[in-house]
This record gives structure tokens, C-alpha cells and sequence, in this order.
């Protein structure tokens, strides 16, 4: 049985003062569970503000957005893999659909950055996703498991099981419109024999959690966790106010 992870991706939006706010209403509101993960991933210069918000507890992971694959130079306005580790993450958001989609961020770029991460000693939590029209083509299977191969290539082995996955087709991220949780299992099924594949063995391919995102919300949450397969859920917009993420990590 794999432990459920629940994380909030807050994009840019939540800087230092409302990283503050948003951890005082959610920590008064949340119960710990020992049955789950609960990571969150504020944008890079709210890493510190959230850290300290969270004093001594330890149920609450963070992570970082976006990271760059080189661990330091000439890189004006980038994040260290280091740097974000300094701060606070414990994970790194690797290929989100908004940086392959809206910056351009190539197959082999995930690859690399995903590298820097474990070198650093970060966990990448590896998106993947078909756009619209590869769905309509019937290409999802293909997209996905296009993404996941390039991700891992220069991935050692024994690394690999360390990786997560996060399933978000582009058409679902912010759009209002979820997949089902059955287009979700069928998918998380494909993405699991791709792992069993890309590991040297089914046990190890079964340690790597398949999270779903798009689009979900308080009264969608539950039913897609109970989908087969789906071991977590990535939210974006619904994990901005604290009362809709409380809901949703208590599902
Ligand atoms: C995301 O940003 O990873 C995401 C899934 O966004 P939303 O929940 O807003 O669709």
C-alpha cells in the first residue's frame, strides 16, 4: 500500500505575507494524520516564511516549483536545486505543464533537472500530461509514456524508485474540466507498467507514487483518490485558500 500524498501547487501566487497568513488559518485548521503526506509547493521566495511557519513539525513537507539544472553560475533569476534544498524543499516539481507548455521546457531539460534534484538530494515529482489535441488523436498513452522515458534516461537505477509522478493532462490544469476517475485510472495504469519498465524491478516500480492533477477541488477529491491507481492528488487553484486545502488534505 502506498501513502497517499496530497500537494498543493501554489504557482505564483501566495509571496512571503500571504505564505504567512495561509499557514497560520491552515496549521489552526488541520489536524495531523500519520496516514498521509501532505507537501506543499509555495513559489521559491516563499520557501523560508513557509519553513519557519511550520516551527517544529515535521508532517508537512515542501517542495520547490522549478529548479535549474546546473547547481549554481551565470543563470540570472534562476533556483538552485541547493538553494531551494537550503530553504526548506524536500521535493522539486519537475516538467509541470506550464513550464514545458508556456516556457518551452523540453523533454531533456526534465531529464536534467531531474538529476539536479537528486543529486542535491531533492525528490522530483515528474509531470506528465497529453494536451488536448493528443487526446483527441488518441495519442495519450504515447505523450505520456514519450515523457516519463526522457525523464528517466539518465536516471541510474538505483535512483529511479525514488522518483514521483504526477499525471496531469494539460486540458484538466486550471480549466475547471477534471478527468474522470476512470480516464485517470487508465492512464495511472499505463504510467505503472511504463515504471515497471523503467525499474529494475515490479517492487521497486511499486515504491513510486502516481499522483492525478487538474482541476480538482474539495468535492471532487475524494472520489479521485479512490480511483485504482491513483496514489495522490496535485492541486493547484483549490489549494490557494486554506479552508479548500484543509478540506481537501482531510478527504
Ligand atoms: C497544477 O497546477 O498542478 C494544477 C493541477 O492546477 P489546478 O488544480 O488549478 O488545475
Amino acid at each position: 500500500m502506498r501513502r497517499p500524498v496530497l500537494a498543493a501547487n501554489w504557482k505564483m501566487n501566495h509571496g512571503p505575507p500571504e505564505a504567512r497568513a495561509f499557514m497560520a488559518a491552515f496549521l489552526a485548521s488541520y489536524t495531523p494524520r500519520n496516514d498521509r503526506t501532505i507537501a506543499i509547493f509555495p513559489p521559491a521566495l516563499s520557501l523560508t516564511t513557509v519553513r519557519e511557519s511550520l516551527g517544529s513539525r515535521t508532517d508537512i513537507v515542501l517542495g520547490v516549483q522549478n529548479i535549474h539544472s546546473e547547481l549554481k553560475g551565470a543563470f540570472t533569476g534562476e533556483t538552485s536545486a541547493p538553494m531551494a534544498r537550503d530553504a526548506g524543499a524536500r521535493l522539486a516539481l519537475v516538467g509541470h505543464s506550464e513550464r514545458r507548455h508556456v516556457f518551452g521546457e523540453a523533454d531533456e531539460a526534465t531529464a536534467r533537472k531531474c538529476i539536479a534534484a537528486l543529486q542535491t538530494g531533492l525528490t522530483p515529482m515528474l509531470c506528465v500530461g497529453e494536451k488536448i489535441e493528443q487526446r483527441e488523436k488518441g495519442d495519450t498513452d504515447a505523450v505520456v509514456v514519450r515523457q516519463l522515458r526522457a525523464g528517466f534516461a539518465p536516471i541510474g537505477a538505483s535512483d529511479r524508485p525514488k522518483v514521483l509522478i504526477a499525471y496531469e493532462p494539460v486540458w484538466a490544469i486550471g480549466t475547471g474540466r477534471t478527468a474522470t476517475p476512470a480516464d485517470a485510472s487508465a492512464v495511472h495504469a499505463v504510467i505503472r507498467r511504463e515504471l515497471e519498465q523503467l525499474c529494475d524491478s515490479k517492487e521497486a516500480a511499486a515504491a513510486i507514487p502516481i499522483l492525478y492533477g487538474g482541476s480538482v477541488n474539495r468535492e471532487n477529491a475524494r472520489e479521485l483518490l479512490k480511483a485504482p491507481g491513483v496514489d495522490g492528488l496535485l492541486v493547484g487553484g483549490a489549494s490557494l485558500d486554506a479552508a479548500s486545502w484543509s478540506a481537501i488534505v482531510s478527504t
